[in-house]
């Protein structure tokens, strides 16, 4: 996969304070990334200095190429932000909040009507372009918070906690429409402490805790489509030759008679030979797929296997 963000590191220093140590990683097209970590862990300014609002002291970001604090004006028209506390202007409408957003990104006259079209559509907003932004319910301005950072199609779109007062109607929406901005090719970063949540469409889990970076891996469905994959097999009972046929070509990692995590690598080719393989010796699979291992779990025995190092 095409990387489209490259991290080289990145130090970022308050006052008297280093919060980013030496970070680096690669961020690929058209992915979600969970960026997750405990409280003061550094989520908010690694997202800021990926924004380009904030300089590093060293470091460089590269989005497509483009170094970012070098160009933060052009980057900006490449990317979109929204921050843990947003604001709205109450008194304008959803149309003139989204209309100011597309002017300040300089799209101007048919493309603006185009953009605030599209933004509202993909907020599900088009049906409330004439109502005032302070009448909104603390879900819908989220949503048009959102609308108005995705007004000039960026290429990455970031976003702070965005889920984080929602009900899980909202939370569901938010899911869904995260998933359709992915679909329609955009790459996502989203922090959140709402891990369950982030389970349903990140395909990537960057933690981060005290400034460094804890784990960056591959999580969910996207698993199954990598070089090498976490995945879980299930027998509806116990067959003779489970272990044997798994042990010829997959890294054995939990194991009972009816179901065992392996690491299998050769990506899909790999996977869909040994389902063939258990299936032609009458192996009766039940499941066969990504480990069922949740975001929530990885987070946390991560976390405890970095503090016990
Ligand atoms: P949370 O989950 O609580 O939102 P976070 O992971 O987003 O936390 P940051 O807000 O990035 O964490 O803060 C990282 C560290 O930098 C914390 O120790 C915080 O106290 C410190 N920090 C943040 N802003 C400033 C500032 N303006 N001046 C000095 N230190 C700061």
């Amino acid at each position: 996969m095409a990387s489209l963000v490259e991290i080289r590191g990145l130090v970022y220093e308050y006052p008297g304070f280093r919060a980013l140590h030496d970070l680096s990683a690669t961020i690929e097209k058209g992915t979600i990334t969970a960026l997750v970590g405990p409280n003061g862990a550094g989520k908010t300014t690694f997202l800021r200095c990926l924004a380009a609002l904030e300089a590093p002291y060293s470091g460089t970001i590269k989005l497509d190429g483009l170094n970012i604090h070098s160009n933060p004006r052009l980057s900006h028209t490449q990317m979109g932000y929204l921050s843990d506390f947003f604001g709205l202007y109450d008194d304008l409408t959803v149309g003139q909040c989204l209309s100011h957003r597309a002017y300040a990104q300089e799209l101007v006259a048919n493309r603006a009507a185009e953009a605030i079209e599209w933004a509202a559509g993909a907020v599900n907003l088009s049906d409330r372009l004439r109502q005032k932004a302070g009448e909104l319910s603390r879900g819908l301005r989220q949503r048009l918070a959102i609308g108005q950072a995705i007004i000039h199609k960026p290429k990455l779109l970031l976003l702070d906690e965005p889920a984080s007062g929602l009900d899980p109607e909202a939370r569901d929406d938010l899911a869904t429409l995260l998933t359709r901005l992915r679909d329609g090719g955009m790459t996502i970063v989203v922090s959140s402490h709402i891990l369950a949540e982030l389970e349903a469409y990140s395909s990537h889990m960057l933690i981060i805790d005290k400034g460094h970076i804890v784990d960056h891996a591959i999580v969910g469905d996207a698993a199954l489509g990598s070089e090498s994959a976490a995945l879980t097999v299930q027998l509806m009972e116990p067959h003779k030759d489970f272990e044997k046929i798994l042990l010829h070509v997959a890294e054995i990692t939990r194991m009972t008679d009816t179901a065992a995590q392996i690491s299998l690598k050769g990506g899909p080719t790999a996977q869909r030979d040994l389902l063939k393989k258990l299936i032609a010796a009458g192996a009766p699979v039940i499941f066969f797929g990504p480990d069922k291992v949740n975001l929530q779990d990885a987070y946390i025995e991560r976390m405890r296997e970095g503090r016990a190092s």
